[in-house]
């Protein structure tokens, strides 16, 4: 099976941009099952595929309401800031 992955070329468009150009030019689905989109520079895992819709088999983890995330410090798993 192969990982997921989506570029704007596949798609021969872009998304719409904003100040500093495109955030999201294409997306790929790593080993572990996370799917990360980028634009090259920046990347961030989302739980969707922004082309196509495809879903991530590990999706996001969540927030929970009230609490901040670098307060449960044991889980290594979990990005603070973004980057793997
Ligand atoms: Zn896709």
């Amino acid at each position: 099976m192969s990982l997921h992955s989506c570029t704007e070329d596949d798609y021969n468009r872009q998304f719409e941009s904003g100040r500093y150009g495109e955030a999201v030019r294409y997306c790929e689905e790593q080993a572990d099952g996370k799917l990360w989109v980028s634009n090259g520079e920046y990347d961030s895992q989302v739980n969707y595929c922004p082309f196509c819709g495809y879903a991530a088999a590990v999706q996001v983890e969540r927030f929970v309401t009230g609490q901040s995330s670098l307060n449960q410090g044991a889980d290594a798993s979990a990005p603070s800031d973004g980057k793997v």
